[in-house]
């Protein structure tokens, strides 16, 4: 990739904060610098927001909140209508920025920019269908209607791995059911939310609806949002262990919540399954976005009969991928966000061999600039090794033998997380048998890819609670209330 082309997708990023329709410098002056994890150099500085700035964020969107649920429901849905063919348009641009602040491959990237704009046109379409009810009073007297309003001013707060799509994912709810917003984007990617939201805003989205604050300082900077009793929600993508905190916080003033919290994704490939397609789909739920994605396959539990011949042919198609900066052609592994999570996947893989695991593949970190580490494929993985309990968060894939369909089931479910799992077989009666037991929010069955904007993405236990895409998904920013009717 040419330097000067990235150069010029840097220039396009406004560096400030976005605040009432202005982008400001910050409240302090100060910035900080956003890395590119393939090579550990600086790209570009921008502001490092205040507690003062995430203040008049809010402002601004307590400013606009009634003029904005007022805005006819078509009217938002143009809006976002017209973001969704924007963000089209600018795709490659989009995908480059990614690709530089994040470290996944460009096509990766792409794919995120088509999948992160799909919400948008999803709610666009969801915005004209927000309904209520009209019913006789079952004691005949009176009449009972419910009706659904905008939640009001939302804090949207979004992780690194999906720099775009955890984004849209909120906010094309949000638009379509009329509540204004605070963004806050992860520190290590900033840069394709800001360029988000100068695109919303060249598609009509008015000033102040949304407002974006890229800071250093997550917790001092929405610690006063928290406190502030004009904020109705919060939407979080992110960790298990600040999901908890922020469901605290959330708690003084009674917020509405929706959390998207860690997983640990059990794939179960069971003895009858299309052992080409188990392993095809498993190079898609391990490999897709390096292994940092709270729904990649964390584990594979594979009947024994099958097992060694699945872990043999991952570990083909693993060793052979493409390690390298998302950038250059063919590369089909980037590097990982930074060297803590670097050492936290070479640390779980050394966890696991000392207790016995054999490296078919991979098991080693790859260069000394930016944060590598080789696709990884582990068999002969002890009961206590800890990347069964622990989201690994990286390309490395530990497969380990059943006997049993209720053992596979048993251990599916040892987990506090309960995000999502993947099954694969042929025979329609275990498939639904194992489905109905899973203690998931999703599962993929004979598919190694969940996400879609048309449909509920969302955990159960610590992975969280609320869901977003699907119809659901704008539930989350609509109240209900319900009047009683006297003829
Ligand atoms: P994280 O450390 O929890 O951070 C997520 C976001 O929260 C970032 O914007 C972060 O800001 C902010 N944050 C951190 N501490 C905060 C605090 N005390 N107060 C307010 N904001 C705070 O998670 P991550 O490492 O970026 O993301 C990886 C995790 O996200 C994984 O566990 C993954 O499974 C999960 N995830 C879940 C889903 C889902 O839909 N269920 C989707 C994607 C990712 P900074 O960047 O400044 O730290």
């Amino acid at each position: 990739m040419d330097k000067a082309r990235e150069q010029q997708v840097l220039e396009l990023v406004p560096t400030g904060a976005f605040v009432g329709g202005e982008w400001r410098a910050g409240a302090s002056g100060a910035t900080f610098e956003v890395e590119d994890p393939a090579t550990q150099e600086p790209l570009i500085s921008v502001a490092d927001g205040t507690p003062a700035d995430a203040t008049a964020a809010l402002d601004a969107a307590c400013a606009v909140q009634e003029e904005w649920a007022a805005t006819p429901p078509r009217e938002r849905g143009e809006i976002l209508r017209r973001a969704f063919a924007l963000l089209n348009e600018r795709a490659d641009d989009l995908a480059l920025l990614m690709t530089l602040e994040m470290g996944k491959p460009i096509a990766e990237a792409k794919a995120e920019v088509t999948y992160g704009a799909e919400f948008f046109r999803w709610f666009s379409e969801e915005a004209v269908r927000i309904d209520g009810r009209w019913s006789v009073n079952p004691a005949g007297a009176g009449r009972l209607l419910t009706m659904k309003q905008p939640v009001g001013p939302c804090l949207l707060i979004t992780p690194w791995n999906f720099p775009i799509a955890m984004g849209t994912r909120k906010i094309g709810p949000a638009i379509a059911a009329g509540c204004t917003m605070v963004v806050k984007p992860a520190q290590q990617t900033p840069l394709s939310m800001l360029l988000l939201a100068e695109l919303l805003s060249q598609a009509g989205l008015p000033d102040g609806v949304l407002n974006v604050v890229p800071t250093t300082k997550a917790s001092d900077v929405t610690g006063p949002l928290f406190d502030d009793d004009r904020l109705r929600k919060v939407s979080f993508t992110g960790s298990t262990p600040v999901g908890r905190q922020l469901m605290e916080l959330a708690s003084k003033h009674v917020l509405r919540v929706s959390m998207e919290l860690g997983g640990n994704a059990p794939y179960l490939v069971f003895g009858d399954a299309d052992l080409d397609a188990a392993v095809d789909q498993a190079v898609i739920a391990k490999m897709r976005n390096i292994g940092e994605s709270c729904v990649a396959a964390n584990r594979f539990h594979v009947h024994e009969s099958v097992a060694d011949e699945f872990a043999s042919r991952l570990a083909e198609r693993l060793g052979r991928m493409k390690v390298g900066r998302g950038t250059e052609d063919g590369v089909e592994v980037g590097p990982l966000i930074d060297g803590k999570q670097r050492d936290k996947v070479a640390e779980l893989v050394d966890d696991a061999v000392g207790k016995g695991a054999k490296v078919l593949t991979g098991g080693e970190r790859v260069g000394d600039r930016g944060y590598f580490y080789a696709p990884t494929v582990l068999s002969g993985i002890a009961d206590d090794a800890d990347l069964l309990r622990e989201e690994i968060f990286g390309p490395v894939a530990p497969v380990k033998s059943f006997s049993t369909d209720d053992e596979a089931v048993a251990a599916a479910n040892d987990s506090e997380f309960g995000l999502v799992a993947y099954v694969f077989t042929n025979d329609l009666k275990r498939a639904i048998r194992v489905v109905e037991a899973l203690d998931v929010g999703m599962v993929g069955l004979n598919r190694g890819l969940v996400s879609n904007p048309a449909a509920e993405f969302g955990g159960v236990k610590q992975s969280g609670f609320g869901r977003e895409g699907g119809r659901e998904g704008i539930e989350e920013y609509l109240a209900t209330k319900y009047v009683a009717v006297d003829l």
